[in-house]
């Protein structure tokens, strides 16, 4: 089935929201297999949508918008469905009712305009909205599938993973689809393909996508079979042969991270980690401690951006610094060691470089990276040769040293 996806908001279009809803959609619908084969956004104006809604109806079997459903009134989506489907709004007493409840549970009472917001188009299925007041809309008609969902992301995306995604795959007769992700970090795209190909031979019910990112590689694995039971098989089938393959270089499944598979290795060892972070300039805390309960595993870092701070602090030596310089393999060796002492932990790691876009020589070009290690066992840094771009050098140094300390913990080489 061909998906379009329409966006609807002023703000939308003029790029004081970024359109994070289609994004999310556009990937959650290929997932189970969709194509969205067009993403559109519309302003809020009716003959706009209305014109928008009528397009996507005759080139997709599935329509899905956001925006515009809540009560006020530059929230015209409902007006642009009746006009194109000639469908009635009618009151919704039960629907009153639950829009009532929310308010009633959080102590207020619920403005009148809300009322509008029970008005729904005749005849149309409804999907339950948990963080808000604007259900979803879900009209089928000649072959066509529509569905208006809220513009607040949070709304959105609990309505697409608990309602359309279980709808949608429900009209997929005679056809299902498993989805597994396999994560992988420290090897580019291309040689990851080749060492997979020359290895597995895939069936062609099977997609295998391979999606890159600054963390990594993900291997997407979409297994069609006749039933559950079927695409499941197929699947599981292949990711064992992928984890056999790709090894070392899978670091989790699904909505493991780096940040999350390191907390967890550590806190099973009732170990702890520090860093010390030059060119990432505290990147590398903030992803460790987005991980709730990090605590658990991280002690905390200095953010030596300064020759001055790397001295003081992490008790890097002044000669060193005047010989080697700032990015070296002995800086990044002694702030690790410094780290470690200073907050007394099993794993220090180190961070410094030259993450652009100025500050570069022939020498040690922008993108040159040298991330420490430091541990009971040994101290070591490795060199790292990364792009031009300042905001991918930084996120690249985050994920490569997790990864260092992820190999260091489970004795990879
Ligand atoms: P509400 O009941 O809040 O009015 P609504 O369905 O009318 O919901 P909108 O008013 O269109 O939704 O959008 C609500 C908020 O959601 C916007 O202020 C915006 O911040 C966010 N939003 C809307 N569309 C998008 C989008 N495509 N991507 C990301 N955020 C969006
Ligand atoms: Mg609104």
């Amino acid at each position: 089935m061909d998906v379009e996806i329409i966006t609807i908001g002023d703000e939308v279009v003029t790029g004081h929201t970024v359109d994070t809803n289609s994004a999310f959609i556009g990937r959650a619908l290929t997932e189970i297999g969709l194509r969205v084969k067009y993403k559109t956004s519309v302003g809020d104006e009716l003959d706009t949508m209305e014109e928008a809604l009528r397009i996507g109806l005759k080139r997709a079997q599935v329509v899905i918008t956001t925006g515009g459903l809540g009560p006020t009134d530059d929230d015209m989506t409902k007006r642009a469905i009746v006009k194109v489907f000639k469908r009635n709004l009618i009151f919704h007493e039960d629907v009153l009712e639950e829009i009532k409840e929310r308010y009633r549970r959080r102590g207020i009472d619920m403005p009148a305009i809300n009322q509008n917001q029970a008005l729904l188009p005749q005849g149309a299925r409804f999907f339950p909205n948990k963080y808000g007041s604007a259900v979803g809309i879900c009209i089928a008609e000649e072959g066509r599938i529509f569905i208006a969902l809220p513009g607040v992301p949070m709304e959105m995306r609990q309505l697409i993973t608990d309602e359309v995604i279980p709808y949608l795959r429900s009209l997929k007769t005679g056809q299902t689809i498993k989805v597994i992700k396999l994560r992988t970090t420290g090897i580019i795209e291309s040689a990851l393909a080749e060492m997979i190909t020359s290895k597995i031979k895939i069936d062609s019910s099977i997609n295998l996508g391979y999606l890159p990112s600054p963390c990594g590689v993900d291997l997407r694995i979409i297994a069609t079979g006749s039933n559950d039971a079927d695409a499941e098989e197929r699947a599981t089938s292949l990711a064992g042969q992928l984890v056999e393959t790709v090894g070392k270089y899978l670091y989790g499944r699904e909505e493991d991270s780096l940040e999350s598979v390191v907390g967890k290795l550590l806190v099973e060892r009732n170990q702890k980690m520090c860093v010390a972070e030059s060119c990432t300039g505290g990147q590398l805390g903030m992803a460790i401690t987005t991980i709730p309960g990090s605590s658990a595993h991280f002690n905390g870092g200095v953010i030596s951006y300064s020759n001055d701070v790397k001295v003081w602090q992490l008790g890097v030596e002044e000669d060193l610094l005047a010989t080697a310089g700032a990015v070296s393999e002995p800086c990044a060796l002694a702030m690790a060691l410094g780290a470690r002492k200073l907050f007394r932990c099993d794993y220090a790691l180190s961070i410094t470089g030259i993450a652009g876009p100025d500050g570069g020589s022939e020498e040690k070009p922008v993108g040159l990276v040298y991330i420490g290690l430091s541990s009971e066992k040994r101290t070591f840094a490795r060199k790292f040769q990364f792009g031009s771009n300042r905001e991918f050098n930084r996120s690249r140094a985050v994920y490569a040293s997790l990864e260092l300390l992820r190999r260091e913990i489970l004795g990879i080489v």
